[in-house]
C-alpha cells in the first residue's frame, strides 16, 4: 500500500469502518446486499492493513474485530435471542494462492509435524448452530453476533434433513455447526412465486435462506425446501482425535454431512482439491463461494487456537465470482400481468459461465439508483445457478463521457397512464389495469394458465382474439362463439371445439383457483387458497373489511390493502356477476359434515402437521368444530402441530386453554377423551 498520513489514515478508516458497518447491517440483517462479497472482502482487507499500520486507531467495535450480526432489528419479528456456550466466530479467508501458502507457514510455525488438512466445500448459506441433547434436538440458534444469537429451533425443525432424534452411538450433549442453504432449484421456484405476487426476488440464494430462516410462520419456512450440511462438532470429552472423524460419526447418527470433504497430506493436494472445484462448481445444485482449510488433528487445533475474530487452524479460500464486464446498450421497461414495471437491460452479449448474457433484470428504480448506472456503462454480469443473469456492479472507470443518466419513465409505456409507486414498495406499477393493453392480455394468459383455470389455449391465441377485438374482459372467453374462432389463422373444427369444451370444463375448477384465476394483485396461488377456505365464498370475501382480512395470519397490510381496492372496482364487480352467470364456481364446496362430536367447540390451528393446516381446519369443521385465527377467552383448544407459533402457545398458556396433539385431536374425534 502506498505511504498515507496520518490524518488520512484516520479519516479513511473512519469511512470504512462506517461503509463496512453499512453493508453488514445489508448483508445480515436486511439479507439485502448492495455490493459483491468481493469488494465487501476488499473494503474489510484495506481496513485491516490500515489498522495494522496505524495500531493507534485499533478499535474494539471495528468490523475487523467484530462478527456482523443477523439479529433483527426492531421492525421484525423478534425471536428469543440465546448465548452460546462457544462463541461463534467467522473464518479468516483469501482470495489468493499466497496467502494460502503463508497459512500453512504459520501453522508449521506450532506444528513441526507434516499437516493434514480436511477439504471442505464453503456452501453459501447461513450460519446455525446445533445442540443435541440425548440425541434429540434441543435448540438451534443463528450465529448472531458470535457470542448470542437467535433461536430458531421451530423453524429448523421443519428442515427435512435435520432429525429431531439421533441415531446411533451419540455423546450425551454436543453442538453441531453447520450451514443453512437454499438449494438452486428451491431459490429459482421461490423468486418466480415472489415476481409473481411482486415482491422483491432475494438476491442470492444466501439471503433467500437466511431471509427465510427468519420467518415468524414454520409452516411457510417448511415450503421453502431450505436444506443443511454440518461441518464442525464441539463438545466436551468427545471421543474422537480428527475433524474427519467426528464428521463421519455425525453422518452416521444421522445428521446431514457433505459428501465432498476430502483429508489430504500436504497445502499441494488443498491447491489441486481447489482447482477442481473452481471448475465442477458449476455443475453443484446449490452455491459454493470457495473452499475451507481445516487442520484435521483435534489436539493441533487445541494447540493453535483462535484470534479474537477467528480459529488459526482453519482458512477459507473463497472463489472470485464469475463475472463478465460488457457495455450496457438501453434499458427497457416491461409492464407486468399486474402492472408492475421491470427495468430490463439490453447488454452486448457477453459469453458467462457457458451461455450468452443478452438481457439482465435491474429490477426496480431503487436498485437502477443503487448501481448509480448510467446507459453506455461498462457493467458487471454475475450469474449463479440462478436463471436471470444480474448486474452486480457498474465500473466507474470505464464510464464514457456521453453515458446517460436513465429516465425512469413517468408514464406506462404501453398505455401512457401515470405510473405509481405505493409506499413501502419496490415498483412502479400501471395502475389502469382494465384498459392496458399489455395487462389485459397478460390478465388473460395467467386465467387460462395451468394452475388457474386450466383451459387449453396458448399466449398466441389470447394475442389473437384480443386483436381481433374479441376479448376485452374476462368474461368475454365465455361468450366466444365458434364462428368467431374459427377466423383465427390456422384454426378449424377441432380447435375450436376444443378451446370451447376446455371454456366449458373450466367452470367445474373450484372456487379458490377461479379466485386465484381473477388475477388480483399479491394474491398468489397460495394466499388464494388460504382465502377462499377462511371466507367460503366471494361474496364473503367481497363483503370482508381490511380488518377481517387482515385477521389471517398470512395476510398483510399490502394484500389486504389491494383486495380492497380491487373489489372497489365497478369493472372487476361487473365481470365478477358475468362470471358468475356463466357458470363458474364462486363458492367453496362445503365440507361435508361428518358428526356433530365438536360442536360447540371453538379451535385454533397452530405448526406443521401430517397433513396441511387447511385440511385440519376442514376436519374439525366436518365434526361441527368452529375454526378461529387467534388465541381467545373464547378457544377452546390450541391444535399444535410441529413447530407452533409461539405467541400463541404462550397466549394459550396465559388462558389455560387446552394445547392439544394433531393425534390427540383425532381422539377426540373419535370420542377416546
Ligand atoms: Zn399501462
Amino acid at each position: 500500500m502506498a505511504k498515507i498520513s496520518k490524518s488520512a489514515a484516520k479519516e479513511r478508516i473512519d469511512q470504512l469502518r462506517k461503509e463496512i458497518n453499512g453493508h453488514n447491517y445489508n448483508y445480515y440483517v436486511l439479507n439485502s446486499p448492495v455490493i459483491s462479497d468481493f469488494e465487501f472482502d476488499l473494503m474489510l482487507q484495506e481496513l485491516a492493513s490500515l489498522e495494522k499500520m496505524f495500531p493507534e486507531f485499533a478499535s474494539a467495535d471495528s468490523p475487523t474485530v467484530k462478527v456482523g450480526s443477523d439479529i433483527a432489528g426492531k421492525k421484525t419479528f423478534e425471536f428469543a435471542t440465546r448465548t452460546h456456550r462457544y462463541p461463534m466466530l467467522s473464518l479468516g479467508n483469501t482470495y489468493s494462492r499466497e496467502e494460502l501458502a503463508e497459512f500453512s507457514d504459520r501453522i508449521s510455525k506450532t506444528i513441526p509435524e507434516p499437516c493434514s488438512y480436511s477439504c471442505e466445500l464453503k456452501f453459501d448459506g447461513t450460519a446455525i448452530c446445533l445442540t443435541y441433547r440425548h440425541g434429540r434436538l434441543a435448540y438451534a440458534v443463528t450465529r448472531g453476533d458470535g457470542v448470542k444469537g437467535d433461536d430458531v429451533t421451530a423453524n429448523v425443525l421443519t428442515i427435512k434433513s435435520i432429525p429431531q432424534q439421533l441415531t446411533g452411538d451419540y455423546p450425551d450433549e454436543f453442538e453441531i455447526r453447520g450451514e443453512i442453504y437454499m438449494p438452486f432449484e428451491a431459490f429459482n421456484r421461490l423468486n418466480a412465486e415472489r415476481e409473481e405476487i411482486d415482491e422483491r426476488p432475494f438476491a442470492n440464494p444466501r439471503n433467500a435462506a437466511s431471509g427465510s430462516l427468519k420467518l415468524q410462520d414454520s409452516n411457510e419456512v417448511a415450503s421453502r425446501g431450505l436444506a443443511c450440511v454440518l461441518y464442525h462438532m464441539l463438545g466436551e470429552d468427545l471421543p474422537f482425535t480428527t475433524h474427519s472423524e467426528a464428521i463421519a460419526a455425525a453422518g452416521s447418527w444421522g445428521l446431514p454431512v457433505s459428501e465432498h470433504s476430502k483429508v489430504v497430506d500436504s497445502i499441494e493436494d488443498v491447491n489441486r482439491y481447489i482447482d477442481y472445484w473452481d471448475t465442477e462448481r458449476r455443475n453443484l445444485p446449490f452455491a459454493i463461494d470457495g473452499i475451507v482449510i481445516k487442520v484435521n488433528r483435534l489436539d493441533w487445533q487445541r494447540k493453535l487456537g483462535y484470534t479474537a475474530k477467528s480459529p488459526r487452524w482453519a482458512t477459507a479460500y473463497k472463489f472470485k465470482p464469475d463475472r463478465a464486464l460488457t457495455k450496457l446498450l438501453s434499458i427497457d421497461y416491461q409492464v407486468g400481468r399486474t402492472g408492475a414495471i421491470t427495468p430490463v437491460a439490453n447488454l452486448d452479449p457477453v459469453p458467462l459461465s457457458g451461455t450468452v448474457v443478452k438481457r439482465a433484470s435491474l429490477h426496480n428504480k431503487d436498485q437502477m439508483d443503487l448501481l448509480d448506472i448510467r446507459v453506455g456503462d461498462f457493467v458487471y454480469v454475475e450469474k449463479g445457478g440462478e436463471i436471470i443473469p444480474k448486474i452486480t456492479e457498474v465500473d466507474l472507470a470505464k464510464r464514457p463521457a456521453d453515458a446517460t443518466v436513465p429516465v425512469f419513465p413517468k408514464y406506462c409505456p404501453d398505455c401512457g397512464a401515470e405510473l405509481v409507486r405505493d409506499e413501502g414498495q419496490a415498483k412502479h406499477y400501471c395502475p389502469n389495469s382494465n384498459n392496458c393493453p399489455v395487462q389485459i392480455k397478460s390478465g388473460f394468459v395467467h386465467f387460462i394458465s395451468r394452475k388457474a383455470m386450466d383451459i387449453l389455449a396458448g399466449d398466441a391465441t389470447i394475442d389473437q382474439l384480443y386483436e381481433k377485438g374479441y376479448i376485452r374482459h374476462l368474461s368475454d372467453l365465455y361468450s366466444l362463439t365458434k364462428e368467431q374462432l374459427l377466423t383465427l389463422d390456422g384454426w378449424k373444427d377441432k380447435s375450436a371445439d376444443n378451446l370451447l369444451s376446455s371454456l366449458e370444463r373450466s367452470k367445474s375448477v373450484p372456487f379458490n383457483r377461479v379466485f386465484y384465476a381473477l388475477g388480483i394483485r399479491h394474491v398468489g396461488e397460495a394466499n388464494a387458497k388460504l382465502l377462499a377456505s377462511h371466507f367460503g365464498s366471494i361474496d364473503a370475501i367481497m363483503a370482508a373489511d381490511r380488518e377481517a382480512l387482515v385477521q389471517i395470519d398470512e395476510v398483510g397490510d399490502i394484500m389486504a390493502d389491494s383486495i380492497i381496492r380491487w373489489f372497489a372496482d365497478p369493472v372487476n364487480l361487473e365481470q365478477i356477476q358475468k362470471l358468475k352467470q356463466a357458470g363458474l364456481k364462486f363458492e367453496q364446496e362445503k365440507t361435508k359434515k361428518v358428526s356433530d362430536t365438536l360442536s360447540g367447540s371453538i379451535f385454533v390451528v397452530s405448526g406443521v402437521f401430517s397433513v396441511s393446516r387447511e385440511e385440519i381446519k376442514q376436519f374439525i369443521e366436518s365434526h361441527g368444530g368452529k375454526t378461529t385465527s387467534s388465541v381467545s377467552g373464547h378457544t377452546t383448544y390450541l391444535v399444535a402441530g410441529e413447530a407452533p407459533g409461539g405467541e400463541k402457545i404462550k397466549k394459550a398458556e396465559k388462558l389455560g386453554t387446552r394445547i392439544i396433539t394433531e393425534e390427540q385431536l383425532r381422539e377426540l374425534v373419535a370420542g377416546e377423551i
